[in-house]
């Protein structure tokens, strides 16, 4: 999984251009309809359980990005070589297929909260009754002097899963003798607050190994 943002989102599809071809898209239209934006451990979740709990009788939507979640959970594991990156990769065929979610890999862009639809970067829109938010954090990435959508490519702030984790576990592996790693935890409140330290004992642990391995040479 790459690095999501809007923005990247809107290049990687070309979305913009083709907004005004797109029509509305409907599921269920005899049904009380949800959308849930945002198919992470929360939007997921009231997808589900939503979906399961009416026995079909609420029409459920998920809107989320990306095809495949990597989650922040256990992230710290594959970060120390405890668990492959596959392990905590999930799709969600599972959730269209036991529990009939309609799941649309498409980018919320805006709700209209009179109309009750949600506009997508395709172009198209979807009309819901109800309508559950569930987006996770973004990066305020003008908040730091210099900082951007590019520079988290070689100075990772991972927040997300994914493809960031996946790049401090390759940065830590690389480092050159003699390297300075630094991190920064936030002040409180935060995402998780035992990461950093979970975070920082695995990469203590994989440095420990770099050196014996060195030593052992
Ligand atoms: C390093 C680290 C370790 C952690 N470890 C733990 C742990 O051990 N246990 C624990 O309980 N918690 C842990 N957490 C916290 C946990 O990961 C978060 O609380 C959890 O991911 C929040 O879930 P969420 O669904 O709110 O958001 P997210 O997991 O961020 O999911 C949001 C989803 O919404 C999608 N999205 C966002 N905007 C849009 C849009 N406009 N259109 C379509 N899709 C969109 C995104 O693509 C994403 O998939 C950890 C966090 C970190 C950073």
């Amino acid at each position: 999984m790459s690095s999501f943002n809007r923005r990247s989102f809107l290049v990687a599809t070309g979305a913009a251009a083709s907004a005004l071809a797109m029509p509305a898209i409907s599921f269920g239209q005899n049904k009380p309809r949800v959308v849930v934006i945002g198919g992470g451990a929360g939007g997921a979740t009231a997808a589900r359980y939503i979906a399961k709990d009416s026995k079909g009788e609420i029409d459920v939507t998920l809107i989320e990005a990306s095809k495949q979640y990597y989650t922040c959970f256990f992230s710290n594991l594959y970060l120390g070589g405890f668990r492959d990156y596959a392990s905590i990769g999930h799709s969600y065929d599972g959730l269209a297929v036991n529990h009939g979610v309609n799941v649309v890999h498409d980018w919320a862009m805006s709700v209209d909260g009179a109309g009750k639809t949600v506009a997508l970067a395709s172009g198209a829109s979807l009309p819901y009754d109800k309508l559950v938010l569930s987006p996770g954090i973004d990066m305020k990435y003008d908040s730091i002097a210099g900082y951007s959508v590019e520079a988290q490519d070689t100075m990772p702030h991972g927040w997300k899963s994914g493809s960031q984790v996946q790049l401090i576990k390759a940065q830590v592996e690389n480092m050159k003798e003699g390297g300075t790693f630094l991190m920064v935890p936030p002040p409180n409140p935060y995402r998780c607050p035992p990461g950093p330290y979970e975070r920082i004992s695995m990469i203590a642990h994989i440095l420990k190994q770099k050196i014996q391995r060195q030593k052992s040479l």
